[in-house]
């Protein structure tokens, strides 16, 4: 390839050494063993391959912009070729009247075909029909330079070619070749770009993947020994605070997996290192006591503790909750968020500077560099995959020994995710939801049914009972969503008579007072319905609110509309969730509606949803670089993602710094995926 052809390639795919070609994988195939007829063509044909006299060589156009055109004839039918680029040049190396193998994607003009800018070769002797022909990824700019598909082809065949199997040396240790049947790698590369069958195809992407997900997974666990030997503060007493709190306070009987998970973080925490401790239980599982009653522990051992919630709403929420029992023990806690300012916001800081004020709860105002505690002891997230890695990892300056980390979520994150994501972490699992909750009902309606949904609302309220309308807006500044929640906040104040009816509203381009105002009516009971955007999407906690309806249902996400419900189902009563749709819906969001319709158990959702969209637009996860591999894809290689796991933990444990010689090519592979990925800033 000419220098001008090598810069291009650089440029557009980044591919500059032989290295960089060898892993530019092909992502389909074309069979061309078979030579098919050109009369089967039908309008199903993707690609084809004919053999065939070439007749009526044409250029056409003007000076400008000409094509070459010509006519494939076999005995059965004509078929038209077509060339924009390059034409003349085509013209001169093709002759009429002789026979060519042609081979294209067959484009359909109402019943009469043609391939523009097919692969064309003449027949003669040496022509041997190829069997497999790799499909590469390129760009436009790649193909409009003549730099196509067969090319390629034909230089990673020429560079395969020059390749001994002792030029692409072995990475990993013959004991896991043999113990899970892998192909040895070179092997694997030359299957990649020229497999003999499908089979050895699939056996060469299951090694490639199997190196891809066994070094993530010694990632992550190398990150989890690091973590493991990182010395924390040792919380061993269980003191007043929590003992009280659980005797007097508890306003009702814990959980089995509440408890299991408590038991859980006082055994980390009473060790001497750092816990770092992933808190997953479903919406409405009751993770807010288990974070308080940890702060609790980290007061009975004389620490400070802080809880950082995603919103100023959840955490002012957080503060009203907490308050209530702490009040009543007589330990102080303030809120600390961006509308928090002037003399109380000085306050608040010299207070958790020196040490006085044990509690705090906010927003990312509480990791802004002027916030110093005393000495933090435990810091709980909420909802973490609203908070991104730096931040988290910014917690951890503000002592000399970094704070316990609870991170809690409440989007259940699908177990091979979780490995992937979070495998630094340590897992809790609540599975549990306290007793008496009752399933709640959703159904689909759609805009013509409207009026007997809202007679149901009215009739649910009149009961006592409190409801949700939620419309979307996922970005605050979308001026179309904005009217339509406005024209929606006007539509519903027509449908309830607000003579007897109250009605909130809740978004993002309020003033914070206002929003503040309007939750805390809704909180106290004071409305009956509370209009408001995903805003309130996470955590907010009203159980006397039986009726969540979502409008415009299909443009929500999967694991976004399972947390909305969640809003609902949070006390006795039966609760409802309806989800909205214009009169027509996609496929698509039909599918998501339907899986919402059957059934409430967030991690059969959540996996429903990698399913649906893939792991890169889940949670937040393609900032985070965790999950950029070439093959692999964690959905669908769960099993081998398990194999690489378990191989993983064996490779550690024995030897956990990879100083065997069995162990240096993936000590190698180690350090070269190190340098340009994050690992280092999860924490
Ligand atoms: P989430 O896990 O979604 O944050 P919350 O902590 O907000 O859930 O709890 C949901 C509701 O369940 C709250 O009203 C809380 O008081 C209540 N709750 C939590 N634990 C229990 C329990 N063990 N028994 C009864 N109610 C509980
Ligand atoms: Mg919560």
């Amino acid at each position: 390839m000419g220098p001008q052809k090598g810069t291009l390639l650089r440029q557009e795919l980044g591919i500059s050494t032989y290295e960089d070609l060898l892993y530019h994988f092909p992502f389909r195939y074309f069979d061309r063993s078979q030579v098919n007829k050109i009369a089967s063509i039908t309008p199903q044909t993707e690609y084809g391959q004919f053999i065939g006299k070439l007749i009526n060589l044409a250029e056409e156009g003007d000076k400008f912009r000409t094509r070459l055109v010509g006519t494939l004839v076999d005995e059965t039918g004509k078929l038209e070729l077509v060339w924009f680029q390059g034409a003349s040049w085509m013209k001169k190396s093709l002759l009429e009247g002789e026979r060519y193998i042609v081979f294209g994607k067959v484009a359909n003009f109402n019943g009469y075909y043609q391939i523009s800018h097919p692969e064309i070769e003449p027949l003669n002797a040496e022509t041997n029909i190829p069997g497999r022909q790799p499909v590469y990824p390129s760009t436009e700019k790649l193909r409009q330079k003549g730099v196509t598909n067969r090319s390629f082809a034909k230089i990673t065949q020429s560079l395969m070619d020059r390749l001994r199997p002792s030029d692409i040396p072995e990475t990993l240790p013959k004991y896991l070749l043999e113990k899970y049947g892998l192909y040895p790698r070179y092997m694997a590369f030359a299957h990649i770009h020229f497999p003999e069958s499908e089979f050895h195809e699939q056996q060469a992407r299951r090694r490639m993947k199997w190196e891809e997900l066994l070094i993530s997974q010694l990632q992550i666990g190398k990150l989890r020994l690091q973590n493991h030997v990182q010395q924390g503060w040792k919380f061993d007493v269980v003191g007043d605070g929590f003992n009280d709190f659980y005797k007097k306070h508890l306003p009702f009987n814990l959980t089995n997996a509440q408890k299991r998970v408590l038991r859980e973080i006082r055994q980390d925490t009473a060790t001497g290192k750092q816990m770092n401790r992933l808190l997953q239980g479903d919406v409405g599982s009751g993770k807010t006591i288990v974070a308080l009653m940890s702060m609790l522990l980290a007061y009975d051992n004389g620490f400070q503790a802080c809880i950082m919630a995603p919103t100023e709403i959840l955490a002012q929420q957080h503060y009203l909750g907490f308050t209530k029992f702490l009040e009543e023990m007589g330990i102080p806690i303030k809120l600390l968020t961006g509308s928090v300012k002037g003399k109380e916001r000085k306050a608040i800081l010299a207070a958790l500077a020196d040490g006085t004020l044990p509690f705090v709860v906010g927003t990312h105002a509480l990791v802004e560099d002027t916030v110093v505690f005393k000495n933090l002891g435990l810091a709980v997230i909420d909802e973490q995959h609203r908070f991104g890695v730096q931040q988290r990892a910014n917690l951890w300056k503000k002592n000399t020994l970094p704070p316990h980390v609870l991170v809690m979520t409440a989007t259940p994150i699908p177990r091979t995710l979780a490995m992937t994501m979070y495998g630094d972490l340590e897992v809790s699992v609540i599975d549990e939801l306290p007793p008496g909750r009752q399933e709640i009902k959703t159904v689909h309606r759609k805009d013509m049914g409207r009026a007997k949904v809202m007679e149901f609302m009215r009739a649910e309220i009149d009961k006592g009972r409190q409801a949700y309308v939620v419309y979307p807006l996922i970005e605050e500044s979308e001026k179309l969503d904005y009217e339509s929640l406005m024209a929606g906040y006007e539509q519903v104040k027509i449908w309830f008579n607000e003579n007897k009816y109250r009605i909130a509203m809740v978004h993002g381009r309020q003033e914070v007072g206002e929003r503040k105002r309007n939750m805390e009516r809704f909180v106290k009971g004071e409305a009956h319905v509370m209009v408001a955007t995903t805003v309130i999407e996470v955590g907010v906690n009203v159980p006397n609110a039986s009726v969540m309806l979502i409008e415009s249902a299909e443009r929500f996400g999967l694991s976004q509309l399972h947390q909305l419900r969640g809003r609902v189902g949070r006390g006795a009563e039966q609760s409802y969730c309806i989800l909205m749709t214009g009169n027509k819906v996609s496929n698509d969001s039909l599918k998501r509606i339907n899986i919402m319709v059957s059934t409430t158990d967030g991690f059969k959702i959540a996996e429903e949803d990698l399913a649906l969209r893939g792991p890169g637009d889940l949670y937040g996860t393609r900032q985070s670089g965790t999950l950029k591999f070439r093959l692999a894809d964690i959905v669908e290689d769960a099993d081998i993602l398990e194999e690489t796991r378990q191989a993983a933990k064996e490779i550690l444990a024995a030897d956990p710094r990879l100083v065997q010689p069995a162990h240096s090519g993936i000590r190698m592979l180690m350090k070269k995926q190190g340098q340009d990925s994050h690992w280092g800033k999860i924490s």
